[in-house]
């Protein structure tokens, strides 16, 4: 039997946690609906504590509003973070009645710790599971808007594509090193899994990211959590372009103006990580249809050629430019 609180939070249409008495904690964050039904994932972490779950879950689901936002989507933003060590079919039940108790406010995709196998088993108990129909698995849509996007930060800077910093080779991770792979990159790989470093090394002849290598990098790609730029490294961070599929690279917005003003290149994360939820709007309300998704993901790189001219002309940094453009369908 879940026990259900919901919480008050500054800006957030509703926030609701669950609880049953044998340690499930699951919170699901609606920031926005103003567009649309909040889509967002659903992601499964050890995380240290109910309040970093919670707080992600926050986090997360605003740059959800964002993203969708700015990807012209008629959705809002929400999230749902559970705090364990890994799927199991009790603990999807218990998601899918979670999710099922908010009534369509909130619908689910996959996320870190979940995957579409594990939403099916969610779906048993609600009928507001995104990635069931034809869309699928919206990982390698996420890595070919990330792909989209690093062209694109590439010409702007006039960078050549070299070494290149995948950190994180989970489903993203893995899809964008393949593609950067075939274009030629030399690959510096970290992950916590060492099965998943052997392997990047047996197929893409990809090296081990470590600190020694950091000038030569062109471009760092964090796929794997959030928050790597913070107060302790944006100011030695030089890497020409970052790019990447992690949502909330940045601790503090801030932080991107230091970057610039130190000549890097942020792409704004919830830009360049939005090819998987464009690829999930497809599926709902309206015949899923991929060869539209794929031209609409492939337009990543001129949304983000958008920004950029919007940052030149206003002097702002590309994040500020995305935020304006985004707040401005919300308005
Ligand atoms: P995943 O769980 O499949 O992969 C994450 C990988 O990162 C794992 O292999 C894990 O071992 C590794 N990892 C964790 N902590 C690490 C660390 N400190 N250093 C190096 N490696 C570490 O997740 P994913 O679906 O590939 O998503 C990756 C990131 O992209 C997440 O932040 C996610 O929120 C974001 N994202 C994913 C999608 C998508 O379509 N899957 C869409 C938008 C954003």
């Amino acid at each position: 039997m879940l026990k259900i609180e919901d919480i008050t939070a500054h800006g957030y249409e509703r926030v609701v946690v669950f609880r049953d008495d044998y340690g499930f904690y699951c919170c699901i964050a609606v920031h926005s609906t103003k567009l649309g039904p909040a889509l967002g994932g659903c992601r499964i972490f050890p995380y240290q504590s109910e309040d970093a779950a919670l707080i992600d879950a926050l986090r997360l689901s605003q740059g959800m509003t964002y993203k969708a936002s700015l990807a012209g989507l008629n959705f809002g933003g929400g999230k749902c973070t559970v705090l364990a060590d890994h799927a199991t079919p009790t603990l999807m039940h218990q998601i899918g009645e979670a999710i099922e108790y908010l009534g369509g406010l909130y619908v689910s995709a996959e996320d870190v710790g979940t995957t579409v196998a594990d939403m099916r088993i969610a779906a048993e108990k609600t009928s507001h599971i995104a990635t069931l129909a034809a869309s699928g698995d919206p990982s390698p849509w996420t890595a070919l808007g990330v792909m989209s996007c690093i062209t694109a930060a590439l010409d702007y800077t006039s960078q050549c594509l070299s070494s290149v910093w995948i950190e994180g080779l989970g489903k993203v991770g893995w899809d964008l090193a393949r593609r950067l792979h075939a274009v030629g990159a030399q690959l510096y790989v970290s992950d916590l899994r060492p099965e998943l470093m052997a392997k990047a090394v047996e197929d893409f002849s990809a090296k081990q990211f470590t600190e020694d290598v950091m000038d030569n990098i062109t471009l760092y790609a964090p796929c794997a959590m959030g928050q790597v730029v913070s107060a302790r490294n944006v100011h030695s961070i030089r890497f020409p372009i970052i790019c990447g599929s992690a949502n909330n690279q940045l601790i503090h917005d801030n932080n991107a103006e230091i970057l610039q003003r130190n000549g890097v290149l942020y792409v704004p994360d919830y830009l360049a990580n939005s090819g998987g939820v464009i690829n999930v709007a497809a599926e709902i309300g309206q015949i899923y249809e991929r060869q539209s998704v794929n031209a609409r993901v492939g337009l990543l790189s001129e949304k983000l050629w958008d920004v950029l001219e919007i940052a030149d002309n206003q002097s702002i940094t590309p994040l500020a430019a995305a935020n304006m453009l985004a707040e401005a369908r919300l308005q």
